[in-house]
C-alpha cells in the first residue's frame, strides 16, 4: 500500500503532535505512532515545563541556569532563543486546551526544580505530561487534515538510497518512510513532501530507565542509517531518583520520583540515615541531576547498598498530597506512605541529550527531513539537560520548524519512483527468543559498562560485546520477515554503538559523561561529538 501526505510526522509525543497541529493549517498530515497514540515519554513527564512566566523572573537567569547545567557545550544562541520564545509557546499550549495549576491569586503556580534559580516550572499537579498529551491528542483528533495511524512502526527513512542512487551526504533528500503496519504485518510506503522526525529518546538502551518501552531510539537510528549527522550521544542523563522496588512492574520502566520532591525540601540519606549531599555540592539536594546521580551512585558503591532514601515526610502531609497526588497514590499501592515514610530510590537512564543534529529551525542534514524534541541534538542541553527544559524545547522547535517545512513542502513534489518494500527471500524465523535475549544482554552491557561512571577499559569491553550483538542482529534482519521487536533491537544496537563511539572519543569528564580515567574537563574538548555521514557511508 502507498500513502501520500504533505507532511509525515513520526511520533505522537509533544513534538510530533504540536507540529502536526501547526502543519495541518497548510496541508495534509499523517501522524504515525508505534503503539497507542498517548504512549510516549511525554505522557510520563511529571515535573512540568520551564519558562519565564513570573514578572520577577528573568530570561537572563533561565539562560544562565541552562548554560551552567550544560557544562560548556550549550549553543548560547539556541539557549537564548528557546528561553525567549518559551512563554509564548506555553500560552499557545493553553489555547489548545492544556490546563495548568494556578495559585491563590489565579496566576500560574510555578514550581522550583534542581538547577533553576527561580520558581519557573509550569505544571499540572505531578502529571504535566499526561495533561499535555491529552490536550494535544484531543485537538489532533478533531482536525480534519490530520490522520493518526496507531500501531504503525517507522522502519526506515526513504532517500535516494531506495532509488539505487549513491549521492554525497550533503545532497541527500528525504521522501518519507517505510512503515510496518502491526495489524497486517505489511510494510507500507508513506510518501511525503516533508518528514518530521519526532520519535523521542533512547532510554530503553539501559536496563534501568524511567522511559516507557517505546523509547528505543528508533528515530536516531533511522536517521543515522540514512546518513544524517548525529551528535553528543555520550550524554545520557540519569535521573537521580527512580523508585527502587525490584519486584514491582511498571510496564518495563522504572517509576520516577520527580525532581520537584527535592525542590519541595526532600532530603537524601544513605541507609545509615546520614544526609550525604552536603558532602558533594553546596547546592545540596538541589544540585543538577548529574551531580546528584553521581553522589547516589558513589554512596551505593562505597557502602555496598542497593539504594538510598529520599525523605519528604518532615513536610506537612496536606502539602505533599496537594503537590504529589499521583506519586503518593502509586507509592501507597506498594505499601509506602510518603507523608510518613522515606522512599527507596536509585538513579535510572532518563533523557537522551544527544541525537539528530538540527539547526535553529529543526532542519537536519538531510533536505526534507526535519526533527524536533528528544530525538534531536539542538544545542540547548549541551552536556547536561536542565530539568523541565525538554518539553519546552519540543514546543519551541515544533514551532520554529513550521515555516521552513511549509516552504519546503510547497516547492517539492512526491518521489513516486520509490519502490515498494521488497520482501523476497525473507522467511518466518523460529528463533524469536534470541531477539529477546540479545535485547536483554545489550541493555545489561550498557548498564554495567556505559552507565554513570565510565572508563576506557569498560567502554572497550562494551564495544566488543555490542559489535557481536550488532552482527547477529543484522544477520537475522537480512533473512527474516520483519516485526517491530527485531526493528527495535536493531535500533538499540545502533544506539549503543553510537553512545560508546561518542564516549570513547571524549577523553575527559564533562556534564553527564564521567570517565574514571579522565576525571577532569579538558577545555580543548569543548565541542560536540559529531558522527559525520562519511563515518557511516
Ligand atoms: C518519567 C519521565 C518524566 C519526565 N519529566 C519531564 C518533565 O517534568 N519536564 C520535561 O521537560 N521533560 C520531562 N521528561 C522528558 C520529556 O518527557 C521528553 O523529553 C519529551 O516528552 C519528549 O517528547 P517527544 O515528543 O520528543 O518524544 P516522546 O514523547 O517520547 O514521543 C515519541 C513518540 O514517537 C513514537 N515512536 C518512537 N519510535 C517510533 C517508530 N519507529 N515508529 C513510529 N512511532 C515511533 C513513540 O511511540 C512516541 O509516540 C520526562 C521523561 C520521563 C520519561
Amino acid at each position: 500500500m502507498r500513502e501520500r501526505f504533505d507532511y509525515l510526522v513520526i511520533g505522537s509525543g509533544v513534538a510530533g503532535l504540536s507540529f502536526a497541529l501547526r502543519a495541518a493549517q497548510h496541508g495534509t498530515v499523517a501522524v504515525i505512532t508505534k503503539k497507542t497514540s498517548a504512549e510516549s515519554n511525554t505522557n510520563y513527564a511529571q515535573g512540568g515545563i520551564a519558562a519565564v512566566m513570573d514578572p520577577d523572573d528573568r530570561v537572563e537567569d533561565h539562560v544562565r541556569d541552562t548554560l551552567v547545567a550544560g557544562a560548556g557545550l550549550c549553543d548560547p544562541d539556541v539557549v537564548r532563543m528557546v528561553v525567549t520564545e518559551g512563554p509564548a509557546r506555553i500560552r499557545e499550549l493553553m489555547d489548545w486546551g492544556a490546563r495548568f495549576d494556578r495559585g491563590e491569586d489565579g496566576g500560574l503556580h510555578l514550581g522550583r526544580e534542581g538547577g533553576h534559580s527561580a520558581d519557573r516550572i509550569v505544571h499540572h499537579e505531578d502529571m504535566t505530561g499526561r495533561e499535555v498529551e491529552r490536550a494535544l491528542l484531543t485537538a489532533v483528533r478533531e482536525h480534519a487534515n490530520i490522520t493518526l495511524y496507531e500501531h504503525h512502526f517507522a522502519v526506515n527513512l526513504l532517500t535516494q538510497h531506495q532509488l539505487g542512487q549513491r549521492v554525497d551526504a550533503d545532497d541527500l533528500r528525504c521522501f518519507g518512510a517505510y512503515v510496518l503496519d502491526e495489524a497486517t504485518g505489511r510494510i507500507e510506503t508513506f510518501l511525503a513532501r516533508v518528514t518530521l522526525l519526532a520519535a523521542g529518546g533512547a532510554g530503553q538502551v539501559y536496563l534501568h530507565t524511567t522511559n516507557p518501552t517505546v523509547a528505543t531510539g528508533d528515530g536516531i537510528a533511522m536517521a543515522y542509517r540514512a546518513r544524517a549527522r548525529v551528535a553528543n550521544m555520550e550524554f545520557m542523563q540519569f535521573h537521580p531518583t527512580s523508585l527502587y522496588l525490584p519486584d514491582a512492574d511498571f510496564g518495563g520502566r522504572a517509576f520516577l520520583i520527580t525532581e520537584a520532591v527535592r525542590g519541595d525540601g526532600g532530603i537524601l540519606r544513605n541507609l545509615g540515615g546520614e544526609r550525604f549531599m552536603p558532602d558533594y555540592d553546596d547546592r545540596h539536594e538541589l544540585a543538577p541531576r548529574d551531580i546528584v546521580a553521581r553522589a547516589i551512585d558513589d554512596q551505593m558503591k562505597k557502602r555496598g547498598e542497593p539504594h538510598v532514601w529520599l525523605d519528604i515526610s518532615h513536610k506537612p502531609a496536606d502539602a505533599i498530597l496537594a503537590h504529589f497526588p499521583n506519586i503518593h497514590e502509586t507509592l501507597l499501592t506498594h505499601g509506602i506512605d510518603m507523608t510518613r515514610d522515606p522512599i527507596p530510590v536509585v538513579p535510572a537512564a532518563h533523557y537522551t541529550c544527544g541525537g539528530v543534529l538540527v539547526d535553529m529551525e529543526g532542519r537536519t542534514s538531510i533536505a526534507g527531513l526535519f526533527a524536533c524534541g528528544e530525538v534531536t541534538c539542538s544545542g540547548l542541553h549541551g552536556a547536561n539537560r536542565l530539568a523541565s527544559n525538554s518539553l519546552l524545547e519540543a514546543l519551541v522547535y515544533s514551532w520554529r520548524a513550521l515555516d521552513p517545512a511549509v516552504a519546503y513542502a510547497q516547492s517539492h513534489e512526491y518521489e513516486d519512483a520509490i519502490p515498494d518494500w521488497d520482501e523476497t527471500g525473507a522467511e518466518n524465523a523460529t528463533e524469536w527468543v534470541l531477539v529477546r535475549h540479545n535485547r536483554q544482554e545489550l541493555r545489561t552491557v550498557m548498564q554495567n559498562y556505559v552507565g554513570i561512571v565510565r572508563s576506557t577499559p569498560r567502554l572497550e569491553r562494551a564495544a566488543r560485546r555490542i559489535e557481536l550483538i550488532h552482527r547477529e542482529t543484522e544477520e537475522f534482519y537480512q533473512r527474516t520477515t520483519l516485526n517491530s521487536e527485531l526493528c527495535e533491537l536493531r535500533n538499540l544496537a545502533a544506539i549503543a554503538h553510537l553512545i560508546v563511539g561518542c564516549a570513547m572519543r571524549r577523553t575527559e569528564s564533562r556534564g553527564l559523561h564521567f570517565m574514571a580515567d579522565y576525571p577532569d574537563p579538558d577545555p580543548s574538548q569543548a565541542y560536540d561529538t559529531v558522527y559525520a555521514p562519511a563515518d557511516v557511508a
